[in-house]
């Protein structure tokens, strides 16, 4: 059994989140620490850890966040000008939170989508 972490609870409402958008595959919530003017985290409501557990019985729930993300984005009013989807993986993709999340983020410029690392 995988851990539940905290974005179980938010999925239930036992703690407080800006959710935006609630259905039966996936929730969606402001991010706590917005590193854009628009910083949306969008996650299936069943626990799948990282990327790498992601199982062909997910599509349903993994197409819904695609499809939950240009909603939401068209919401934003950043559809037209363009944002960035993400989704990081284990130690080197710096995922902090072990229940698979894209990051929706836009609002202005990012920049390059890698800079290298030395
Ligand atoms: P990761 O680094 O795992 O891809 O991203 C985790 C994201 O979850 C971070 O951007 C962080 O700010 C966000 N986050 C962590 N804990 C909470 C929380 O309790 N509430 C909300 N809304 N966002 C959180």
């Amino acid at each position: 059994m995988s851990e539940e972490t905290i974005f179980s609870k938010i999925i239930r409402r036992e703690i407080p989140a800006d959710i935006l958008y609630q259905d039966d595959l996936v929730t969606a919530f402001r991010d706590i620490q917005p590193q854009a003017p628009t910083h949306i985290l969008i996650i299936p409501n069943h626990l799948i850890p990282t990327a790498n557990d992601i199982k062909a019985s997910d599509e349903k729930a993994l197409g819904r966040m695609m499809s939950v993300a240009a909603k939401l984005a068209e919401e934003a009013g950043i559809a037209e000008d363009g944002y960035r989807l993400i989704m990081n993986c284990n130690k080197h993709g710096g995922q902090e939170v072990y229940h698979i999340h894209m990051h929706l983020v836009g609002g202005q410029p990012l920049g390059p989508i890698l800079t290298r690392q030395s």
